[in-house]
């Protein structure tokens, strides 16, 4: 699931974010950790989270899943 990116086809924007993100020439809001698109968003609750934080899930994964955790 692409929380992200099927909101900005539906809106043309991001949603709103607590932090000062910046949008990139596509209209994906930039990462401010990795300072990539962040295009993928898994889930709701991630969405909820990138509201606050404006991070990317892959930086939200790194920053959530304790260091060391394997599959
Ligand atoms: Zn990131």
């Amino acid at each position: 699931m692409t929380y992200m990116r099927r909101y900005i086809e539906k809106f043309g924007t991001p949603p709103r974010c607590k932090m000062p993100v910046k949008t990139g020439d596509d209209g994906y809001p930039i990462c401010p950790l990795c300072a990539q698109p962040v295009r993928e968003i898994r889930d709701e609750l991630s969405m909820r989270e990138w509201q606050i934080s404006g991070m990317c899930q892959r930086c939200q994964d790194s920053v959530f899943t304790p260091k060391g955790h394997s599959e």
